[in-house]
């Protein structure tokens, strides 16, 4: 496999972690909320839930970031930010709201699964 058929792999594998992840953790809460008396077991059945959900995200947005490039959408140029500035960007499906590392202007950065061929010009 090329780096994009990798990448684009990875993404899949991504939409399916959390896909189960929400599943089975919204699944746990509505069981938790409506169909068991309110009791001890309620709770340790939504932490249960909460454990599955931060976990299940947790890998689902580290696959996000280690696979594909973030491209900027004034100068066209890609780069992998921290994993730190993924988790606190607002987005939309999988474009983020980032600052570019090369042109200092915010723009909803889409997610690109291979580097964009322009030269890297870095204005630090
Ligand atoms: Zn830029």
């Amino acid at each position: 496999m090329n780096e994009e058929e990798t990448n684009r792999y990875l993404l899949r594998l991504e939409t399916v972690i959390e896909a189960l992840t929400l599943l089975s953790s919204l699944t746990i809460i509505f069981i938790a909320a409506f169909l068991i008396l309110v009791g001890i077991a309620t709770y340790i059945l939504i932490a249960i839930a909460l454990i599955i959900l931060l976990i299940g995200t947790y890998f689902a947005l580290k696959i996000e970031h280690d696979a594909g490039y973030y491209e900027c959408q004034h100068c066209h140029q890609s780069h992998i930010p921290t994993l730190k500035t993924v988790v606190l960007a607002p987005h939309i499906g999988r474009s983020r709201w980032m600052k570019c590392p090369y042109c200092h202007k915010r723009s909803f950065m889409k997610k690109t699964l291979t580097k964009s061929i322009l030269p890297a010009k870095r204005q630090d």
